[in-house]
């Protein structure tokens, strides 16, 4: 039994155990990896404190910190959450994919978001074959090959960049003419010699035999059809909330994020919610970890509520 099980062990996962760790709450962090998305980026610019770090480098300090505060971790997959009991006979067990279970008296959601697919023929068969979420892990095994990104934000235009460094050909399509990432990026990858802008453009097939081998994208103005000689499809089209775990203990908003208050609160009493996975405007690391902070010090204070104890002054009002 522990007093605060985190779902998540990115950003605000990990802060939110430190946290909670500190305050001296049996923790545990269940997640798949640990750094979630912040992993992707290989220089970390906006994280106030360091300026030159790569966000694999920073999630380990938060990671070691969360650990020599007591915390313990589980690598796994949260598969739901059920509730038993009332106030303080209350518990939450979280079931993971692999059949463990694990009780907790009180659960922080911090599972951030999954990347968003494409919904065309070939996107299924050729996943792990030609198909990747993310330039950073996998941009090596296209060295010297021709890949094409997908997208039109940051993250779109930063795997072309990066891919742009190995790979001999990078083709980045677009369904707009008009890019949703920051000028100064949008301007660089321009500037590169190798990377050709596939605008107005949607990808309607990817192909191949046992890996990839084209992509087909169409013309939304002119609907003709272009074949794309390429050996990797880096998708970056975002990413999409996945409630399905916790249907029922928290209420939503439309894009599927879980609506909480200021304090971390969802509409169960015990159960809280921070970082991408939430309403919570910016989504960045920082907003992150500091919305996991919130988490973990609501956790402690409804604990201790529950437990008839003194609430520890947190604030300096
Ligand atoms: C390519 C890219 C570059 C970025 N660059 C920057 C940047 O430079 N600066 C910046 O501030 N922000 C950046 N961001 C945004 C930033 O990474 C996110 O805002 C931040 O990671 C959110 O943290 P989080 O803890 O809320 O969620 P996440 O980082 O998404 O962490 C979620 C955690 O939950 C785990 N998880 C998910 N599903 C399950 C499940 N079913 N069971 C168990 N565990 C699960 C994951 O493994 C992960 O550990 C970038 C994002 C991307 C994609």
């Amino acid at each position: 039994m522990y007093d605060v099980i985190v779902v998540g062990g990115g950003a605000a996962g990990l802060s939110a155990a430190i946290f909670t760790s500190r305050r001296k709450l049996k923790t545990l962090v269940i997640s798949i990896d640990i750094g979630g998305q912040t992993n992707l980026t290989n220089k970390i610019s906006n994280y106030p404190g360091f300026t030159d770090l790569s966000g694999p480098k920073l999630m380990d300090i938060f990671r070691n910190q969360a650990k020599s505060t007591g915390t313990e971790f589980i690598f796994g997959k949260f598969k739901n959450i059920e509730k038993e009991g009332e106030g303080k006979d209350q518990r939450f067990i979280i079931n993971l994919t692999n059949g463990e279970s694990y009780k907790g008296r009180a659960v922080i959601l911090a599972y951030g978001k999954v990347p968003r697919t494409l919904g065309i023929p070939g996107e299924d068969k050729f996943v792990g074959r030609g198909i990747s979420t993310n330039a950073v892990q996998d941009g090596h095994i296209y060295k010297q090959k021709k890949v094409a990104v997908i997208g039109g934000g940051n993250s779109a235009v930063e795997a072309a960049e990066l891919l742009s460094e190995t790979s001999s050909k990078v083709y980045l399509v677009h369904r707009r003419q008009q890019f949703r990432a920051e000028e100064i990026t949008i301007e660089r990858v321009r500037a590169l010699s190798n990377v050709e802008f596939v605008l107005d453009s949607v990808p309607t097939q990817i192909k191949g035999n046992s890996v990839v081998q084209a992509l087909t994208v169409e013309d939304v103005n002119s609907k003709s059809q272009r074949e794309l000689k390429i050996d990797g499809v880096f998708i970056e089209i975002g990413f999409v909330t996945d409630t399905s775990f916790v249907n029922g203990l928290v209420k939503v908003n439309a894009a599927n994020e879980i609506i909480t208050n200021e304090y971390c609160e969802t509409s169960t009493p015990g159960l809280f919610a921070a970082g991408d996975v939430t309403t919570i405007p910016y989504k960045q690391t920082i907003v992150s970890a500091g919305h996991g902070a919130t988490a973990g010090l609501s956790a402690y204070t409804y604990l201790q509520k529950l437990d008839g104890k003194p609430v520890v002054k947190i604030d300096w009002t």
